[in-house]
């Protein structure tokens, strides 16, 4: 084994080893991978080796879709054949709000490229001849569906990274991992020890294990999982013999099971509601090639309706049952990336799906550590998406909510309980005293809406049972005044004989003077948007940053790694040592003005307005901005005086007629102001003149920003995209995100989010679309729940085109 090497990967299995022919394959060839024992085997040797391009996020899909078309190369450089079957599928809906689903499914995959039809439930059985059509109301066929031999990918990729310069070492577990004063890591093993600059942990069932090596607990844990093995079906032959192929794959999500043919039989696999976590705490280095005892009465509830919907099944006998563990993040999708506060220490984890999702994991870690960007929107598998908020019990309790619901259908306006309340704040039970619906963000409870007695929401893909308070809310604050809680957004402070220089050149935008704020994006190197954010100057000393609480941890990491050696800047995620929040409507002033001694005039206290005063009696910071696009304050305070402000601003409000509104109201209120927002409108694949935040860098400032050359690259060039607002001809139900969107009769773009705007009583799309038909106006349409509905862009916003309230 060699002392030294750039990367140290340890694991191999199928993750490990994709991670390693990938870095060898850009040009990193002084890398070695680590395995305990042979390679696959942690979870990969006994899984099913169903591969698919389907994901709930259209980035990862993206990558799977890369991962399928990777098999045949790897096949080819290896000479390792991988048993690639690619038979197409069927996804069976037994129900409208599943086929709805399903439609938006076909949506997305119109711009990913991803072939996809929605067919009869009788065209499904003529594809598969096992379904009883009479089970189902309708299906999608997606051509790119398969399955393959998980032990010969994961040796394909070994033997092809081989071939191309790296090592693989065999029997070598590691049994710690040391960080050197220098920065580089020891990896020491049973067999020596390995200097390098940087370690991936794709340790797979043993993942949480190795992170504990640096003092790291990932949110991962493994679950039992279930897949049977029929004996040889005479249908099955019939078929094969008749049509000289395969029976194609199927998924049938209401009775939350796969199907796939294993030889003359068939494998059915199933995630049974009554699941089970496997080795909660800890998972045994000795366990390996070994499979868990199978408990059919688990997965009985399923098998039953497997039976029904497939009836060959009734008659023929069950030849195997294989039980194993694989890991799941709390939301199922896989953990990747740097971490945060571990120079050169990567994961590559808690991937559930390995043989659909292995090659874009690999793509976009080696893209990451070779080039420093994943190359693509991975934000969806981000390790840095969950804080030290996620723990093993909150994991534990999402990872079995996950697991149970993963063929569920979750409806746009449904929270998932498990693992809640956690974080919650001062005012958490005034608000639920009040109705308040609760949303989570960032582990973080969060109002959505307030509610009568007596109502809630009822989960649909149409307007709901909360679309009339909705708009009582949005008519409080565009009438009157509102206020509403915005505890939930990241808070930053950053000081230092080193900030004003060091804020100069994180963010494109010119500095505000003191006492001002200004809006800030942050570029990565190829001028893309790493962050959206507010920023201030209180006393040219302190400098506050409010941004999207979901990225905390990923703007932390983005901070701290740019942060000068000699210590001169310090910046503190505030995180809930800072509470907020907003009043917003024409009568927000007058209420502010009889809780302060300050003058807040517009004269004295402009918009863009920052400074400390006291409501009631509580200290706070107060800006004058409003993310509704009216006259407003966010107001911040530290939590042991949240109350005690809130109290204040909702007495002085009643003359007035103050009441509350949730986020749902703020998304209808941002709407007609097209507002965009990060995650959303802004991501790190869109450029700042794409996304329409060209008007917030400053390309002429003196301080060498980073990706400056590249946003005025892009500024010379206009970029590719354009994101636009549409007025859509909706009915009863709106965009959620990710819908196509077509020009003249073909795909052109995807929604990024939407709603009705209640003021402006119109439904309204953001998203992006090609430079070359942005200043289109008609010709537009947005497909919502499989129809093409008109759609007209809408260049002003609805709602005070002229800034004139906000300004006031
Ligand atoms: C029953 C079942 C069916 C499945 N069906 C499918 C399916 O149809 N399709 C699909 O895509 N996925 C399926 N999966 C999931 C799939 O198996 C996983 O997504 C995949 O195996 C994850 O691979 P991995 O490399 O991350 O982890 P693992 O396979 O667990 O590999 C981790 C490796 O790291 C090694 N290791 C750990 N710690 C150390 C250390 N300290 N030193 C050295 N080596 C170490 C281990 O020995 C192991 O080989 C299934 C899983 C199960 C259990």
């Amino acid at each position: 084994m060699k002392s030294h090497a750039k990367v140290v990967v340890i694991g191999g299995g199928v993750v490990g080893c994709s991670v390693l022919f990938h870095l060898a394959r850009h040009g990193w060839t002084d890398v070695v991978l680590l395995e305990r024992d042979e390679l696959t085997s942690g979870s990969t040797w006994h899984a099913a080796g169903g591969m698919h391009t389907i994901n709930g996020d259209p980035n990862v899909a993206k990558l799977q879709k890369y991962t399928i078309s990777l098999y045949k190369e790897i096949e080819e450089l290896s000479g390792q054949a991988t048993g690639v079957h690619l038979t197409g599928g069927v996804l069976l809906a037994a129900t409208e709000a599943r086929l709805d689903w399903l439609r938006g499914v076909v949506s997305k995959g119109r711009y990913l490229g991803i072939d996809l039809e929605v067919i009869s439930a009788k065209e499904a059985a003529e594809l598969m001849p096992l379904i009883d059509p009479s089970q189902f109301v309708g299906a999608v066929r997606n051509k790119e569906d398969g399955h393959l031999d998980p032990s010969g990918v994961t040796h394909a990729y070994a033997k092809a990274a081989r071939k191309l310069g790296a090592e693989v070492e065999r029997f070598t577990k590691v049994e710690d991992i040391v960080r050197r004063p220098d920065g580089l890591w020891r990896v020491i093993t049973n067999k020596g020890e390995v200097v390098t600059e940087h370690v991936v942990n794709a340790g797979g069932l043993w993942a949480r294990e190795v992170g504990r090596m640096v003092g790291l607990e990932l949110p991962v844990l493994a679950m039992e999982h279930m897949y049977l093995i029929t004996e040889d079906m005479p249908e099955v032959a019939d078929w094969n013999k008749k049509t000289g192929t395969e029976i194609i794959h199927a998924v049938d999500f209401d009775g939350e099971l796969y199907l796939r043919q294993e030889r003359g039989g068939m494998l059915m696999g199933t995630y049974e509601k009554a699941n089970k976590v496997w080795s909660e705490f800890q998972t045994p280095w000795n366990f390996g090639h070994e499979l868990l005892e199978p408990d059919i009465d688990r997965i009985a509830p399923s098998l039953e309706v497997g039976f029904r919907h497939f009836p060959a099944f009734q008659k023929t006998g069950i030849k195997q049952i294989i039980n194993g563990p694989f890991t799941f993040a709390p939301d199922g999708n896989p953990l990747v990336g740097p971490v945060r506060g571990l120079p050169g220490f990567w994961v590559a984890c808690g991937v559930m799906a390995g043989f659909s999702q292995g090659g874009g994991v690999g793509l976009a870690l080696s893209n990451w550590m070779i080039e420093g960007d994943p190359g693509a929107d991975i934000w969806a598998m981000d390790v840095s998406r969950y804080g030290d908020w996620a723990t093993m019990a909150y994991t534990n309790a999402k990872v079995r909510e996950n697991y149970s619901r993963r063929f569920s259908i979750r409806f746009p306006n449904e929270e998932l309980p498990a693992g809640r309340p956690l974080k919650t704040t001062p005012v958490y039970d005034t608000l639920a005293a009040k109705g308040a619906q609760w949303g989570v963000s960032y582990g973080l409870e969060v109002p959505l809406w307030y509610a009568p007695d007596g109502v809630k929401d009822e989960f649909s893909w149409r307007r709901s049972t909360d679309f009339e308070h909705v708009a009582k809310e949005v008519a409080t604050v565009r009438d009157g005044v509102g206020l509403s809680e915005i505890s939930n957004f990241a808070k930053y402070k950053v000081t230092g004989e080193g900030a004003v220089a060091w804020l100069d050149r994180m963010l494109a935008c010119r500095l505000p003077k003191r006492g001002r704020m200004t809006l800030a994006p942050m570029l990565k190197d190829d001028g893309k948007l790493i962050g959206d954010f507010t920023l201030a100057n209180i006393d040219d000393h302190e400098w506050f940053i409010a941004g999207s609480g979901i990225a905390e941890q990923y703007h932390m990491r983005w901070f701290e790694a740019h942060l000068p050696k000699d210590g001169s800047v310090k910046i503190e995620a505030l995180g809930q040592k800072l509470t907020g929040l907003a009043i917003a409507g024409p009568k927000a002033r007058d209420v502010l003005a009889k809780v302060t001694r300050a003058d807040v005039s517009n004269a004295a206290f402009p918009f863009m307005a920052m400074a400390r005063m006291d409501i009631g009696m509580a200290p706070c910071l107060v800006g004058r901005v409003s993310y509704t696009g009216d006259l407003g304050y966010e107001i911040w305070v530290t939590p042991e005086y949240q109350r005690a402000a809130y109290q204040a601003l909702i007495t002085a409000g009643e003359e007035f007629g103050i009441s509350l509104f949730g986020s749902r109201a703020l998304n209808a209120l941002r709407l007609e102001k097209n507002h965009g927002s990060w995650a959303r409108e802004y991501r790190p694949i869109y450029g700042p003149v794409e996304a329409g935040l060209d008007r917030f860098v400053a390309y002429g400032k003196d301080a060498d920003f980073i990706g400056k050359q590249a946003a005025l690259a892009e500024r010379k060039q206009g970029g590719k995209l354009r994101l636009l607002a549409f007025i859509v001809d909706a009915t009863d139900a709106d965009v959620i995100g990710d819908e196509a969107i077509w020009h003249d009769g073909v795909v052109r773009g995807w929604v990024t989010s939407g709603g009705y705007a209640h003021n402006a009583k119109k439904s309204v799309a953001l998203g992006y679309v090609p430079k070359e038909i942005a200043d289109k106006p008609d010709g537009f349409e947005i497909e919502i729940l499989g129809k093409r509905r008109a759609a007209r862009v809408q260049a002003a916003p609805l709602f005070d085109a002229n800034f004139e309230r906000m300004r006031a």
